[in-house]
């Protein structure tokens, strides 16, 4: 597991696998912004430490690490976010089992639509990687979240906004005071773009469109598999996701796949959305 830094609020956790990552955001701290924090009620500076967790990392030590990390660094997490249902975003509750996790409503609707499903992912995933759990994953009462809408993180406003084309469901979130936009499963510079059941070129176009004017108005953005990416660069995988879903569109079968997105297992993603694409 990897823990950066790319904001003095916000630390982006990378799992050892698939790149996931997972971000701890709080609002500015009390002496950061207000000189005279010294003098504040500790009731004060507490709240302004409130922080929440986007999404998760996979493997169980790397939850288990959470808590404390969050705690030593001066994170106090009090919520729970997953950008959309995929189950590898799902976890953070098996770091925080006394939360609750926000999602937006698409992401509920998809949730209680297909129950168990993303338990079941997971109990294959640590199959295939011969991972053992102490408890299974319970995505216990949820909170639902009307989006395009906003959130409050002591005192900050978050921004949330639609998301889909990846998936049916999902939400982009921007925090404006850290300069960050963490967007699911869009923008990745290790991924192209993965068309999933509930998926289509038309919406994640849309999302795209969508997503442009708030990567311009940020200074990173950080994929939920990737890098942390600076805006300019982050603007270039979006230019070249739009060219791949015209090559998909097309029904390209070796369409030149953007460099660094470009290996064996990129190709075997296209094929697999080549065929979601041309099924009747
Ligand atoms: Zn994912």
């Amino acid at each position: 597991m990897r823990v950066v830094a790319v904001h003095p609020d916000a630390l982006v956790v990378t799992s050892r696998i698939w790149q996931t990552n997972a971000v701890l955001l709080r609002a500015p701290r009390r002496e950061d912004v207000d000189p005279a924090g010294a003098e504040s009620a500790a009731g004060e500076a507490r709240s302004a430490t409130e922080a929440m967790l986007v999404d998760s990392p996979y493997f169980p030590d790397e939850l288990e690490a959470l808590p404390a990390l969050a705690r030593e660094t001066g994170f106090e997490v009090e919520a729970l976010l997953a950008t959309h249902a995929d189950f590898d975003h799902l976890l953070g509750r098996l770091a925080f089992p006394e939360l609750a996790l926000g999602v937006a409503d698409t992401t509920s609707t998809r949730l209680r639509g297909e129950p168990g499903t993303a338990q079941r992912a997971l109990r294959d995933a640590d199959a295939e990687h011969y991972v053992r759990r102490e408890r299974p994953l319970s995505l216990g009462a949820m909170q639902e979240l009307p989006v395009p809408g906003r959130l409050e993180l002591g005192g900050e406003e978050l921004e949330l906004h639609a998301t889909s084309g990846h998936t049916a469901d999902g939400m982009a979130i921007v925090a404006a005071h850290a300069g960050l936009l963490l967007c699911g499963d869009y923008l990745s510079d290790v991924e192209i773009p993965v068309l999933s059941p509930g998926g289509s070129i038309e919406s994640y176009r849309a999302t795209l469109a969508r997503l442009a004017p708030l990567v311009e108005a940020v200074e990173r953005v950080v994929p939920g598999h990737g890098s942390p990416l600076e805006r300019e660069r982050a603007l270039r995988v979006l230019d070249e996701d739009v060219d791949y879903l015209d090559a998909l569109e097309h029904g390209e079968e070796r369409p030149r796949l953007p460099a660094g997105r470009d290996s064996r297992r990129q190709q075997t993603i296209h094929a697999e959305n080549l065929a979601r694409v041309s099924a009747p």
